[in-house]
């Protein structure tokens, strides 16, 4: 890979970094939120005791936190999960590497949502997949996907986020999810299932229904801690049907012989804790809601002219600016004037829709959001104009 270009990711990533700018870019859950004293106090606990955590763990995790997890995707995702069909990963991101490596070949066939979360779409054309985009979250009957398999596209694998997505916020409904599952089994692929958003849905009575691993085993079932603990802690996790569970377990052994055990104690410490999951889950709730609500009425009122519709959970406005402004272009002039976004262009394979943009309210405090839109408008306003001047040659 020497001489590799900069990745999307990685560049996204850098315009979050930014301090001279107030960032809509990264995806990245709320620095307020994190929870340095209690990571702390929980390693100290795992290290004072008998397992310390200093040694080699079990290659797909530490059995009690896989126990915990398969218990949770049973009563929070409908999932019949057992211990023994969970591996604890390196984040959603690692669970998305380990199934194409134990899945596809180059070539083969990926069918992801139009658009799609680009840090999947890294790993899959990584692994030179034919990458085929279509409409789901946006496509109530699912029609475009049973036409281009009744057609004959026959895909390995299909990638989505179904709850709260990466970058539209769209959530898949009950009957969608349902579709998705019979047209896995009556087409023969296998269903990647990202439900890095999972728990935060931020409108009360808002939980996204079963997930589609809870409706066939031709499910891979990913989740992640990053967003309701922290990142930087690196836990996640995947459930696979019973046929993929060998093969997983040889590749991770392969790649990093498994999470650090340590960690994976700690963690277990806090999600285990009397209360502490719910009050936790509670208060980010509350902070996203109204850090979602804070910068939509910004835009509403700043941008009279942006079309966006809030979303019901995760971190991220999917907007429009205005008619005829292609984001990409828009991005100069708003990192002038102090904020950024990510340009929509990122999430698509061909095609992009340009108007569009991701906007992330999870980094952002409330009482910036007003400045931010302010900030955007300066920049729409700033933008150069076509020229008026039109020359008739007679
Ligand atoms: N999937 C989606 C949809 C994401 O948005 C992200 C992070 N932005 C990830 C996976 C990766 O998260 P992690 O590896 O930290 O679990």
């Amino acid at each position: 890979m020497a001489g590799a270009p900069e990745s999307a990711i990685g560049s996204v990533l850098r315009l979050g970094d930014r301090t001279d700018a107030i960032s809509l870019a990264g995806g990245l859950p709320a620095s307020e939120a994190l929870i340095a004293a209690e990571v702390a106090a929980a390693m100290s606990e795992v290290l004072a005791g008998a397992a310390n955590g200093l040694q080699y763990g079990e290659t797909n995790g530490l059995p009690e936190l896989r126990e915990w997890l398969g218990r949770r995707l049973l009563t929070e995702r409908g999932i019949a999960a057992d211990a023994g069909g969970i591996t604890v990963t390196h984040g959603s991101q690692q669970a998305i590497d380990l199934v194409c490596k134990v899945l596809l070949d180059p070539g083969d066939v990926v069918v992801v949502d139009r658009p799609s979360y680009l840090g999947a779409l890294q790993v899959f054309r990584l692994f030179q997949a034919d990458l085929r985009q279509v409409p789901l979250a946006a496509d109530p009957d699912l029609a475009a996907l049973e036409e281009a398999l009744r057609a004959g596209l026959r895909p390995r694998l299909l990638y989505l986020v179904p709850s709260f997505a990466n970058p539209t916020g769209a959530t898949l409904g009950d009957g969608q999810r349902r579709r998705l599952a019979g047209l896995a089994e009556r087409f023969d692929f296998v269903v990647v299932e990202d439900d890095a958003y999972g728990d935060l849905w931020l409108d009360d009575g808002g939980a996204p229904g079963p997930a589609i691993a809870s409706h066939t085993d031709r499910a891979i079932h990913l989740g992640s801690l990053s967003k309701v603990l922290s990142p930087g802690i690196r836990v996640g996790y995947l459930h696979a049907p019973a046929t993929l569970r060998q093969p997983l377990r040889l590749v991770r052994q392969a790649s990093d012989l498994g999470n650090s055990d340590l960690l994976q104690r700690a963690v277990l410490i806090l999600l285990t804790r009397d209360g502490y999951l719910d009050d936790r889950l509670g208060s980010l709730r509350a902070r996203y809601r109204h850090r979602r609500d804070a910068l939509a009425t910004a835009l509403r009122q700043h941008l009279p002219d942006a079309e966006f519709t809030v979303p019901a959970g995760g971190f991220f406005l999917w907007a429009g600016f205005a008619p005829g402004v292609d984001a990409g272009d828009l991005l100069p002039s708003a990192l002038a004037q102090g904020v950024s976004f990510v340009p929509g262009e990122h999430f698509y394979v061909s095609t992009p829709d340009r108007a569009m943009a991701r906007l992330s309210f999870s980094g952002l405090p409330p009482e910036r959001a007003d400045t931010a839109a302010r900030r955007l408008a300066g920049a729409l306003a700033a933008r150069p104009r076509p020229s008026a001047a039109v020359t008739v040659s007679r």
